[in-house]
């Protein structure tokens, strides 16, 4: 069943470097001293400042291990200008990208300067924001692990929590559901893939709505959807699938009164002892039976009982 190959992979490195900046960061002046740039990190929880002139152009960067240095040179009281100056940081130009850079090259600047910052500026050299590494590195694992159309996670999502769930499984058994939406293809056909599309985000929510926040639903295919189900019996597994069943035959579209759509699914309850990458080929099978025996139906195939 698993046709479907998601377009997922395409990471938003090519997007512009204000979606991964913090706009309007902390600055000082060279005339401010090291304690207030120290104050200034610990009580915002960053990891640097920028020093701007007074037309607030960014003139250099203090960052955390800089004030490290400080404070243990004794040098807390002296002034940003002379601290530049003992960092050896005065007469070097600060690297600064400017807004609409793509956040890949700012990926280069830090790998090839090995620095962790960088300020954003406008054309006229004005401050505008800060990109840090970190920061990128948490918003693009965002973008990769996530579904564009439905905000679910998504099949790389899925490999990087294979390890928690093999951990999980081996106290609770977990319940697997596949669900793949029937006759999609003809829904496309006759009204467009703007409908597909919004079908594929109604019955995301629906999803959504039916479980609980801790469980898991993921759009690993076009209009296939795996659920995982903690601390999962095989009547709670099959209640739930149920549950989403019923409320996808009740969905409504504005926009299309008429139309109507179904969901089959193929449950498993996975014990300790099967590896869940198994027990989903199992639930992928029972979505075929599920077709096979006339769509917009739950079956449930249970677990071998040993190793
Ligand atoms: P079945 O009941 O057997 O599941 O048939 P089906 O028509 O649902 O399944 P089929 O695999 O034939 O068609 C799935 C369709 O889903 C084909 C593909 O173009 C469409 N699709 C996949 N991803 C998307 C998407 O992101 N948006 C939209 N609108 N359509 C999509
Ligand atoms: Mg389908
Ligand atoms: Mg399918």
């Amino acid at each position: 069943m698993l046709k479907f190959q998601l377009r997922d992979s395409e990471i938003k490195i090519t997007q512009p470097v204000e979606k991964f900046m913090t706009p309007d960061p902390f600055t000082l002046s060279t005339k401010d001293n090291v304690q207030k740039a120290i104050e200034l990190m610990m009580d915002n929880k960053i990891g640097s400042c920028i020093i701007v002139d007074d037309q607030f152009r960014p003139q250099n960067i203090i960052t955390k291990t800089d004030t490290i240095k400080l404070i243990f040179s004794g040098y807390t009281s002296l002034s940003i200008e002379d601290a530049i100056e003992f960092l050896g940081k005065d007469g070097k130009k600060l690297i600064t990208v400017k807004l609409g850079t793509p956040v890949s090259e700012c990926v280069k600047l830090f790998v090839t300067k090995n620095i962790k910052h960088l300020p954003v500026t406008d054309k006229k050299e004005v401050l505008k924001g800060i990109i840090s590494a970190t920061n990128i590195l948490k918003k693009l694992s965002l973008l990769i692990f996530t579904d564009n159309l439905t905000s679910l996670g998504n099949r790389h999502y899925l490999q990087s929590i294979q390890f928690r769930l093999e951990r999980i499984k081996s106290k609770h058994p977990i319940g697997i559901l596949v669900a793949d939406i029937d006759n999609f293809k003809q829904i496309n056909d006759v009204y467009g893939h703007h409908i597909g599309d919004t079908v594929l985000q109604k019955v995301a929510q629906t999803i959504l709505k039916t479980i609980r926040i801790t469980d898991e639903a993921i759009r690993i295919g076009g209009e296939e959807f795996l659920i995982i189900l903690f601390h999962a019996s095989e009547i709670s597994a099959l209640k739930i699938a149920e549950r989403i069943r019923k409320a996808v035959e009740n969905l409504t579209f504005e926009e299309v009164p008429e139309l109507r759509i179904t969901i089959s699914i193929g449950a498993v309850l996975c014990p300790c002892y099967i590896l869940v990458d198994e027990c989903i080929k199992t639930a992928d099978k029972a979505l075929l039976e599920a077709k096979e025996a006339g769509k917009n139906k739950v079956i449930f195939i249970p677990p071998r009982k040993t190793k």
